[in-house]
């Protein structure tokens, strides 16, 4: 996976790639799903989300530059998958997820391998998570319509967001950088993630039983 799907196709962040090395994927994705953990591709990890494609994690990661002393936000956490890249690389990590059963699952997953420098909180991620601001960067894995302006108002000076943001059908993976009160953005690559519900992303239309 690291030499084919990512080396190769310009993930050059030593940092990046020892961390891919480093965290078991087949872990993170249900037992049924575990063969293909390591294909180049999304895959199902249940309540109809989805665990993103090596690469687009990858670059994500990449792009978000942090290091070890960094704190980092990861919104819509999922599976826990990119969350335990991010612990490899950044000083803590703050992961909020909406959906209480993936939380709980993932919570699981990071202790069990022994990630101890990330704490979770189930809720809604378009607002970000003032108590721990400022974030030397913020991350989201699924697509709102604009990045919130909450998440801009959370970030660090010099600090990036990386997030897709456009239509729910299809996103532009934007990467936002915030240095000296001016803030700028950059489109990286055309996406398809699950979207952002919340206050600041997309409303809920799961009828509510
Ligand atoms: N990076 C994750 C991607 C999971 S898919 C991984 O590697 O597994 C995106 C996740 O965002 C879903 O689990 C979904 O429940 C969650 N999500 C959607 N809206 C959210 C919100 N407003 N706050 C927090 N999480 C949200």
């Amino acid at each position: 996976m690291v030499e084919q799907q990512l080396r190769k196709r310009g993930i050059d962040d030593p940092a990046v790639l020892a961390a891919f090395e480093q965290v078991p994927r087949h872990r993170f994705v249900p037992e049924d799903q575990a063969r293909y953990a390591y294909e180049d591709r999304p895959l199902p990890i249940g309540r109809g989300q989805t665990i993103s494609q090596p690469y687009v994690v990858a670059v994500m990661v990449q792009e978000l530059k942090v290091s070890s002393g960094d704190s980092v936000l990861d919104v819509g956490s999922g599976s826990g998958y990119q969350t335990a890249i991010l612990a490899h690389l950044a000083g803590h990590v703050y992961a909020i997820e909406r959906i209480e059963e993936l939380a709980e699952r993932s919570m699981g997953v990071l202790a069990s391998l022994g990630v101890a420098n990330v704490t979770f909180r189930t809720g809604d991620g378009s607002l970000g998570w003032p108590e721990h601001a400022p974030y030397g960067g913020i991350i989201c894995g699924a697509g709102a319509p604009d990045i919130p302006e909450s998440w801009v108002a959370q970030l660090a000076d010099g600090g990036r967001i990386v997030a897709p943001t456009g239509g729910a059908g299809g996103q532009t993976l934007t990467a936002v950088e915030k240095r000296d009160g001016k803030v700028t953005r950059r489109p990286l690559l055309d996406v398809r993630f699950v979207k952002l519900i919340g206050r600041d992303g997309w409303p809920d239309e799961e009828p509510r039983l």
